[in-house]
């Protein structure tokens, strides 16, 4: 055998989990090793979260370039050269990837290429194509993320892609089917309806996005897609898809009845699941859940004291903010401190047009969780700032507790949406009223102003609302 090298904490997978994990190990005086099999930044850097969203803002550039002409702009011959797109796209992607990489490095972190099994509880084995290499630690964080679910009658080719495929492609598709119309496939379809692509989206529930977020919001973003030519087909059942030379045919069904649509390419987006499979877990032991995820405590302990896990491979939402806060936590609790996971206050974001947010607690929770609460919303059209931009499409829904208007959530569909949210969680976290948010002073003309009078809202003394 090697010699095995020691470290203090080792942690699998460098995604915004494993990697915020291993800065903040590092901070806090421990010897850290992070191992990841493939590029660094996991997914969300390299094909999920960063990409998607250079991919959506370059869609809606070449979109509004066209679409201007009630602000007098009038452009002719606005064309896209995608591979352009592309290399844009993959140079966001490399400036972010090698950011983390020195990051980790400023950090004394050791990044070490293989991939991880484990052999023991204090220790693991790494492999790579040439060697094998292992190491002891006294702590562990598994961090190894989620893949895109692949079903049978739909097995990924060149033609049949999963989230990377799309990522990837080297031309604006002319026509594509999206299975799938949760964020992920309405954020991609979206993109290319921005782009000019005729979209189709399948989706087997009664609504788009209806895991999150309410119908009001998503009807927002069903009427933005539908002018934006694309054609959405609720309680759609996908059965399977015919591959040609140039392009596909899915069939799904509806309401009884068999249906056919022809495209260049099918986009699959029904999920995706954990990472767990491949890394040894058997031989330590670790409890799972019957989902199939590692289950955790409150300090994302797993079942072996000293190895822990975040982000993907555990429950909770599948977004990077929560794989990072489960970094930090648990590398504190590595290093004795009493952190605890809370996520009353973790935003949930779609970055689509218009962009919805939620937080806390919406209407419906908060009545299922026993509390009298009131909604308070506010339109983006009753907002300078919002019709400056010519972009007025949403609303901020206040969420506050009826007895002392305690803001317990909120939802926001609109332009910057994403952005606004961290308020509203700010305002959760510091346990914040309705009165306070309409006595801080938001500066004039900003889409900040909507919560402002959202707040006035609750408080019944609206100045921009009758
Ligand atoms: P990952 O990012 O999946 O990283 C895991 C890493 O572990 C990988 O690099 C992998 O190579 C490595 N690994 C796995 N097994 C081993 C092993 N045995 N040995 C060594 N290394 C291993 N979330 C948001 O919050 N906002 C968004 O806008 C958003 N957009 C998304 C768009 C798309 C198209 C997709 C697919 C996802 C998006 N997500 C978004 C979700 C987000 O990417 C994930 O929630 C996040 O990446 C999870 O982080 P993680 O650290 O748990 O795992």
């Amino acid at each position: 055998g090697d010699f095995p090298i020691e470290t203090d904490t080792l942690v699998i997978g460098s995604g915004p989990g494993g990697y915020v994990a291993a800065i903040r190990a590092a901070q806090l005086g421990q010897k850290v090793t992070v191992v990841e099999k493939g590029t660094i930044g996991g997914v969300c850097l390299n094909v999920g979260c960063i990409p998607s969203k250079a991919l959506i803002s370059a869609g809606h550039r070449f979109h509004e370039a066209q679409h201007s002409e009630d602000m007098g702009i009038f452009a002719e011959k606005v064309t896209v050269d995608f591979s352009k797109v592309q290399a844009w796209k993959g140079s966001v992607v490399k400036k972010l990837t090698g950011g983390v990489s020195s990051l980790l490095k400023g950090n004394n972190v050791d990044v070490v290429t293989g991939e991880a099994y484990f052999v023991d509880e204090n220790s693991i084995r790494v492999m790579n194509d040439d060697s094998a290499q292992t190491y002891t630690f006294k702590n562990a964080i598994i961090a190894t993320g989620s893949s895109p679910i692949e079903i049978p009658s739909f097995k990924y080719t060149k033609r049949v892609l999963n989230s990377t495929g799309a990522l990837a492609l080297e031309e604006v598709p002319s026509s594509i089917v999206v299975i799938g119309g949760g964020y992920i496939g309405t954020e991609l379809g979206g993109a290319f309806a921005s782009f000019g692509t005729k979209v189709t989206i399948l989706e087997g529930t009664e609504e788009i996005l209806s895991a999150g977020f309410e119908k009001q919001m998503a009807a927002l973003v069903k009427r933005n897609l539908k002018n934006k030519g694309a054609e959405i087909v609720t309680k759609a059942n996908a059965k399977g898809v015919e591959e040609t030379d140039t392009g596909v045919t899915v069939t799904y069904e509806v309401k009884g009845e068999e249906k056919k649509v022809e495209a260049d390419y099918v986009l699959v987006t029904v999920g995706r699941r954990p990472n767990t499979a491949e890394i040894g877990l058997e031989q330590v032991g670790i409890k799972m859940t019957d989902r199939g995820l590692i289950e955790t405590d409150k300090q994302c302990r797993t079942s072996v004291k000293n190895i822990y896990a975040i982000g993907d491979i555990v429950s909770g939402p599948q977004l990077a903010h929560k794989a990072s806060y489960e970094g930090k936590i648990a590398a504190e609790a590595i290093a004795g401190h009493s952190s605890e996971i809370d996520y009353l206050a973790i935003p949930a974001v779609v970055f689509s047009e218009p962009e919805l947010a939620s937080v806390g607690y919406n209407e419906k929770e908060a009545k299922e969780a026993g509390i009298e609460a009131l909604a308070s919303k506010f339109p983006f059209a009753a907002n300078g700032r919002a019709l400056s931009l010519n972009n007025t499409d949403g609303f901020v829904k206040l969420i506050t507790r009826k007895e002392d208007g305690l803001v317990i959530g909120a939802q926001i569909a609109g332009p910057n949406a994403s952005d606004m949210i961290a308020e509203l969680g700010l305002a959760i976290e510091a346990g914040m009223t309705a009165e306070d948010i309409a006595m801080t002073i938001h500066a004039h003309p900003t889409l900040g102003e909507i919560t402002m009078e959202a707040a006035e809202v609750a408080l019944g003394t609206p100045i921009h609302i009758i």
